[in-house]
């Protein structure tokens, strides 16, 4: 069993006790990992070529359809660098600085977006030290701290599975002096909610002000809400506060492995020492291509949305709630124990999201091609039946 799953499946325990009432506080030890027993080893590297690319891939929110023309082709001119360690890396890090309108100072690139969270946590964390945020969210933020024998005070989602920020506050506030940072992802993965521009502001306004704030905004190009903005400009006004993003989801290229933290520079130059620096030349080229292909982000978002708009009038026309999204994914309630459907989904081909503690009757399916959508309505179809009011869970139950 590797570290990550050993924490992994101490968090999904330990999140069955709740301490201090609504929240849960995961103390991490290294020694209680090994009383836990087996867990299922992810089958993926045994995968054949043939049987990965044959399935219909809904489980992990990806961009369906891969980088764009232009992006292959700055890629392909960047293979002649492939030999080399230092070369011309398209100048992808003032190229980032101008999109955002922020410094080069700004900038910090990981591999990936995950990188970048990981060097949040190795800069802010430390055994006794805490990372807030809410449960389910994006769950390597508080694997991470485990690993790093810190805490997650993990808060839960509101009734309508919203951000609760006024208990992001409280808690923060509540546990200032042990607080390494608080985690807010927005658009949430795994609701697909977002929190609005005046709620990040609400947040921000309501913490001590040198608590750093790690805005996790991996789904910012696929929201639609009018409520929503992006929290850069925070960055400017001089708040501690650092935007991670990803070219792993509009861009289409999570196997390239690239995302970036935009935040103070002094913030900026404490993360540095934690990166490995393990960023590809291919991408790097890729993802200036990336940034300026305005016209491919446009259709990968509107073919998204419109893939999403018909999976969930279908879903909820068959009777089942689905959570609003504003995100490249969706869950809707299945009304029965989550894993199972997972695994007959699995059987037919269909990979969906894994289950999201304690939202253990939600399914998570990402948006893929109009192909893999089909097979997916197909699939549901046969695994779930038409839920009439009848089948419909009564409040009581
Ligand atoms: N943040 C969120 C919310 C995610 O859902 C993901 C991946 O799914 C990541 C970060 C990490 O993405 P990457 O490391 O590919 O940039």
């Amino acid at each position: 069993m590797s570290a990550r799953q050993a924490v992994n499946r101490r968090r999904f325990m330990s999140g069955m006790s709740t301490a201090l009432g609504a929240i849960a506080l995961r103390p991490a030890t290294g020694l209680r990992a090994l009383e836990i027993g087996p867990v299922p080893v992810p089958q993926q590297g045994r995968r054949s070529e043939q049987e990965y690319d044959a399935q219909a891939k809904l489980a992990n929110n990806e961009n369906p359809w891969g980088p764009s023309e232009s992006v292959m082709e700055a890629m392909n001119h960047a293979f002649k660098y492939a030999n080399r360690y230092g070369y011309p890396d398209g100048d992808i890090v003032a190229e980032i600085a101008a999109h955002h309108g922020v410094e080069r100072g700004n900038i910090l690139l990981g591999a990936g977006s995950g990188e970048i969270l990981e060097m949040v946590g190795a800069t802010f964390l430390a055994p006794g030290r805490q990372v807030v945020g809410v449960e389910p969210s994006y769950t390597q933020v508080y694997s991470h701290a485990s690993g790093l024998d810190a805490d997650a005070i993990t808060l839960p989602l509101l009734p309508d599975y919203r951000q609760d920020i006024a208990a992001i506050i409280d808690a923060t506030r509540r546990n200032y002096r042990s607080v390494g940072f608080v985690y807010l992802c927005n658009p949430n993965n795994p609701t697909g909610r977002i929190v609005t521009a005046a709620e990040v502001r609400q947040l921000l306004d309501g913490i001590p002000e040198d608590v750093p704030v790690l805005i996790d905004e991996a789904y910012h190009h696929y929201v639609e809400d009018p409520a929503y903005a992006t929290s850069v400009p925070y960055v400017l006004e001089g708040r501690p506060v650092i935007i991670a993003r990803t070219f792993s989801k509009i861009h289409g290229m999570a196997g390239m492995r690239l995302g970036y933290a935009i935040a103070m520079p002094a913030l900026i130059g404490r993360m540095r020492p934690h990166g490995t620096g393990s960023v590809n030349a291919l991408v790097k080229w890729g993802g200036v291509a990336a940034l300026r292909d305005t016209g491919s982000q446009a259709r990968v978002r509107s073919a998204t949305l419109e893939l999403r708009r018909e999976a969930t009038t279908a879903l909820t026309g068959m009777g089942y709630d689905v959570i609003p999204s504003d995100a490249n994914f969706f869950m809707v309630n299945v009304r029965r124990p989550v894993q199972p459907v997972i695994e007959e989904f699995r059987k037919r081909g269909v990979l969906v999201g894994r289950p999201f503690p304690p939202m253990l009757e939600h399914l998570r399916v990402s948006v893929g091609t109009a192909e893999e959508m089909s097979r997916f309505a197909a699939a549901f179809r046969e695994i779930l039946p038409v839920a009439t009011a009848s089948l419909r869970r009564s409040p009581g139950r």
